[in-house]
């Protein structure tokens, strides 16, 4: 989360629940140990945040020219990509930042979201599919989601055309997840709603442009498609850019759930964009 202006949010609506199709979805999850591990893992500033987020890219199996630093403008850290190769030439891309302000942990903000990306990768490589996964850890979100914005002005007419969606992570497991609706992709949002239903989830409409932005907004500005996941609410957004961003924040059983969510939601849109005419 980036600030803007002082935050006065409010629960918008609760999205309507939809029946979920009957179609079958490839991945495996990691257990809830793995990822609190994980999330444990938030030590450091936002160098040692990109070592280790690199570190455990190449820990779930993502090497070699899969895994690549992406230089960002005038700045020292780089983005983080790794590669899930698919069957087509269709694209999706999820991302997260690993930088954090200069209070706290920053482990509510955003390490709960950076740390997940090499678990969803994890659960998603076993089978084959469709699209290609662009995993990218974000530097420099705080500064002005820096990191997003350098990786998205590169991104060439055609890639663009290419990519059927953005899902951003952002302060996850504060509580239940959340979707910034206001900001989402309409097809997007009737899609997560639909996953979240079939795993009894009861996902949350809560709208932060008020108090802030996120890494999603660099890819909506091109025409991508884009969502974002967090958990911020007027009651837990006192945690963020402050000493008070601290492990014990974190609601491990609401992290976890989100964190396979995500991984349900991958593997449905995988299976339901991008199909030819
Ligand atoms: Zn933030």
């Amino acid at each position: 989360m980036a600030p803007t202006t002082a935050f006065k949010a409010a629960v918008i609506s609760a999205v309507l629940l939809t029946a979920v199709s009957a179609e079958e979805f490839k991945y495996r999850f990691v257990p809830p140990a793995v990822v609190e591990k994980r999330l444990n893992m938030y030590q450091g500033k936002n160098q040692q945040r990109h070592d280790t987020l690199r570190a455990l890219f190449e820990q779930v199996g993502c090497t070699g020219e899969n895994l690549r630093d992406a230089p960002v403008k005038h700045e020292t850290i780089p983005n983080v990509v790794c590669i899930l190769k698919g069957t087509t030439d269709r694209m999706i891309i999820i991302g997260a930042h690993f930088d954090m302000v200069d209070a706290g942990s920053g482990v509510v903000d955003n390490w709960s979201g950076a740390s997940l990306l090499p678990s969803v990768y994890d659960s998603l490589r076993a089978n084959p599919r469709d699209h290609t996964l662009i995993f990218i850890g974000f530097s420099q979100e705080e500064k002005g989601l820096i990191g997003s914005e350098d990786y998205a002005s590169k991104m060439t007419k055609e890639e663009i055309a290419k990519t059927d969606a953005m899902i951003n992570m952002d302060t996850v497991g504060l509580g239940p997840t959340a979707i910034w609706g206001n900001r989402a992709d309409k097809r997007l949002t009737k899609d997560i709603v639909t996953v979240a239903s079939s795993m009894d989830i009861k996902l949350r409409n809560i709208n932060f442009e008020t108090i802030g932005s996120t890494d999603s907004e660099s890819f909506a500005s091109k025409k991508i498609p884009a969502l974002t996941v967090h958990s911020i609410t007027h009651d837990t957004d006192k945690y963020l850019h402050t000493p008070d961003d601290k492990i014990e924040h974190m609601n491990v059983t609401e992290h976890y759930k989100t964190y396979k969510l995500v991984v349900k939601y991958i593997a449905y849109l995988d299976k339901t964009w991008g199909k030819p005419e």
